[in-house]
């Protein structure tokens, strides 16, 4: 038996796995997952690994072949199934293996406070010195802890009992602890499902009774009543003895749905997140690992967790960008859970009121079954307007506002009734200019403006670099220096000015840094201690507040004039996803300011209609060859210096050369990233359009392996969401 095993497993920059013989005494006890011991380079150090795979023959030469020394772990610290899942994610994001391991094995693995040294029977003729005996019979009575004092003493003695197969690690006994608020008495609807939704549910149990992975997209308008569906398709996986992973975009800004799920499932609901203490982090991931049939919810890093039995897999809001990670590893969850829900042969669903337009082609194709709620429950879809900001400056209005959302504004607050008003950017004023040389205030480690913060200061939105305001140009002196543009506090400031009785609030990432403010604004705004909340797209999202009944978006042109292909999706989907928040029980409106007003994307968003919206933008697709039409990935050369930077991706678009002749393969670049510098960091870019995922698969990997230009780092994005 070999085993296949990556040293320095923690260590982004490994990619390398080593074959070691098995000797026939761990046979039984070796598993993947699990920690070895084993001799290591020329100088035969012993170090640690960690076992990725098992086979039974390799191309190693016998006399060169080393033999595993020791089984570290009783338990794997990872399952088979994720390393499974890492190795898919190395080959498809064409990572390190180390970067994809990372995602997998918790944090705490190499944290000593949560293992136990203990020994095991040990055979007779075993022969150890006094000293190690003394210590071995010590241990067998009682296990130890890792940090121990008696360990950190006995380090080497400690290595030698292990190499003799007489100690190790096993995890502490941990109580999972129970969340007594979990134990609430569990309620149940006082509806049956409309036919709909009956509909959806009865595909998604077939789905699960017959096994195999299939993508189900659950396509249903705002408040058609989505959760009670994957509330019954998790109940029923759960009866069925089968574990859930129900993922949503940010746990923040989840917690009506959170608290939705563990009033119907109670006990069996784990949340799960990165920003969790480390202890809860841990009890969620022993319970994960322990318990049977256990539905875990949370964003992104809810896909790794370590459940048994995996049945269904529900992804909500899966149009959302926030799914993608921007730092790398760069994957996307949504992704890794259909890789997941691959490995295990089950199905997925996808819900969405504004499916991302790749999901909705598959669909359309027959490769994800549709499933679509078209109503909301017993309302209408709020009434919009949308507003022509060309025209209210000609008409002599040069406020934000437009006169029609101010005397809207007015008549919801004489009629005691909410108003949320949407723009996405924070701050006060987005650039400071000086009239007199025309200097543009930037960041100096990006090339990215200076926001102008009202407490008296310029802030990097990229970095967070921060320099006190002073109202004098950095280049010529002059004190002629103004802002322009609005960000969220100048509205919030406005908004006072105009309606000087009106309670107000504000939801951004400037107000919500501190622990549980999001949910202390948005508590205080439904119990209706506020009339007016203003937010960047953290309050566009799944919020629901009953006596809402006007939102006001800002300024729809900011997302519309991003230079990305998606600028239009993303504008749809926000727009639809702003506007389902009011009128979510009384009659609502929506009021859409613009300077674009008869741009498709808020055309057909301002008519709740989807299906127009798709039909335009994938021609357009189809005609500039952008996914669905074409795999992308976007290849960034990153170093401290322009030069470096710009010979590391000159080095990229030659190896890209070796590829001239595949056909179905168009390069694009290289140019500077739109961002040509972050945080000191020079950046350029080089698009590749594939036809084929697998050709951009193969290819994506081979530039990783040759790609060896020291001096700039090198980047891959797959599927980029920003190009
Ligand atoms: P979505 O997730 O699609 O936006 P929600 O799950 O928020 O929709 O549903 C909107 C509201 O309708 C919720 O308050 C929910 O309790 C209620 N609801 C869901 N299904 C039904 C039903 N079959 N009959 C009556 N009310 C329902
Ligand atoms: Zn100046
Ligand atoms: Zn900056």
């Amino acid at each position: 038996m070999i085993a296949q095993v990556c040293i320095n497993y923690q260590d982004a920059n490994v990619d390398k796995v080593f074959d070691y013989l098995v000797p026939t005494h761990f046979e039984n006890s070796i598993e993947i997952g699990k920690r070895v011991y084993v001799n290591f380079g020329v100088s035969n150090r012993i170090v640690e690994g960690l076992v990725v795979g098992i086979k039974q023959t390799t191309d190693i030469e016998e006399n060169k072949l080393k033999s595993v020394l020791a089984v570290i772990d009783k338990f794997s610290i990872v399952s088979k199934e994720q390393i499974e899942l890492a190795l898919s994610m190395k080959n498809y994001y064409a990572l390190n293996l180390g970067e994809a391991l990372s995602l997998v094995i918790p944090p705490f693995v190499s944290s000593k406070q949560i293992y136990n040294i203990c020994a095991k029977k040990h055979e007779e003729n075993s022969n150890m010195d006094d000293d190690l005996k003394k210590l071995y019979e010590s241990i067998l009575k009682k296990p130890v802890s890792i940090n121990s004092k008696l360990v950190k003493e006995n380090k080497e003695k400690i290595i030698k009992l292990f190499l003799k197969g007489l100690l190790e690690f096993d995890l502490k006994n941990f109580a999972i602890k129970e969340d007594s608020e979990k134990n609430l008495p569990l309620v149940e609807p006082n509806y049956n499902l409309t036919e709909e939704q009956n509909k959806a549910l009865n595909s998604i149990i077939s789905a699960f009774d017959e096994g195999g992975y299939r993508n189900i997209l659950l396509f249903g308008v705002t408040g058609s009543g989505k959760t009670e569906v994957y509330i019954r398709a998790i109940q029923y996986a759960i009866e069925k003895g089968k574990s859930v992973i129900f993922m949503v975009p940010e746990i923040s800004l989840t917690p009506q749905m959170i608290e939705n799920v563990q009033s119907r499932i109670g006990n069996k609901v784990l949340v799960y997140h990165s920003k969790m203490k480390s202890i809860d982090r841990l009890n969620s991931w022993l319970a994960a690992r322990n318990k049977e049939a256990v539905v875990v919810i949370g964003p992104r890093s809810a896909v790794f967790a370590p459940v048994k039995n995996l049945g269904l897999i529900i992804v909500d809001e899966e149009h959302e960008p926030s799914y993608k990670s921007e730092k790398s590893p760069r994957i996307n969850a949504v992704e890794v859970a259909q890789m997941r829900a691959k490995i295990n042969n089950i199905p997925i669903i996808l819900g969405s009121a504004t499916p991302s337009i790749e999901h909705y082609f598959y669909a359309q194709k027959g490769r994800y079954f549709l499933c679509t709620l078209k109503n909301r429950i017993n309302k209408n879809l709020p009434e919009v307007l949308i507003v022509d900001m060309k025209k209210e400056i000609l008409e002599g209005n040069k406020s934000i506002f437009s006169r029609l959302l101010l005397s809207e504004i007015e008549n919801n607050l004489k009629k005691g009734e909410q108003v949320l008003l949407f723009l996405n950017r924070r701050g006060y004023s987005p650039i400071v200019i000086c009239r007199e040389c025309g200097y543009v205030f930037m960041c100096k480690n990006c090339s990215i403006s200076l926001t102008y913060h009202k407490e008296g200061y310029l802030r990097c939105h990229y970095c967070g670099y921060k320099e006190e305001y002073r109202g004098v140009c950095a280049k010529c002196n002059s004190k002629y220096v103004r802002q322009y543009g609005s960000g969220t506090q100048k509205i919030e400031e406005e908004i006072k000015a105009y309606f000087k009785d009106a309670r107000v609030l504000r939801m951004d990432s400037d107000t919500t840094s501190k622990k549980d403010a999001t949910e202390q604004i948005v508590k205080k705004f439904r119990e209706k201690e506020a009339d007016i909340l203003i937010g960047t797209q953290m309050i566009a999202k799944g919020l629901h507040f009953p006596d809402l009944t006007l939102v006001g978006v800002i300024d729809a042109d900011i997302l519309l004039n991003m230079p990305d292909f998606r600028s239009r999706e993303r504008t749809f989907q926000l727009l639809t996803q702003v506007a389902g928040r009011s009128g979510r029980e009384k009659p609502g409106r929506v009021i859409i300011q613009t300077f674009n007003p008869e741009d498709y994307s808020i055309v057909f968003a301002s008519k709740h209609d989807y299906e127009s919206f798709y039909a335009q933008e994938i021609k357009l697709r189809k005609m500039m060859e952008y996914p669905p039409y074409s795999y992308v990935v976007n290849f960034i050369v990153v170093a401290s210096e322009q030069n470096l930077a710009k010979k590391g991706i000159e080095h990229v678009y030659t190896i890209l050369k070796d590829f001239e002749n595949e056909t179905d393969m168009k390069v694009y670049g290289p140019s500077e990233n739109p961002i040509f510098k972050i945080e000191n960091q020079y950046r350029y870019h080089i698009l590749v359009k594939f036809k084929r995922a697998g050709q951009m698969i193969s290819i994506a990997n081979l530039i990783k392996e040759r790609y060896n230009y020291n001096n700039a780092s090198l980047i891959i994005d797959v599927n980029p969401l920003d190009t």
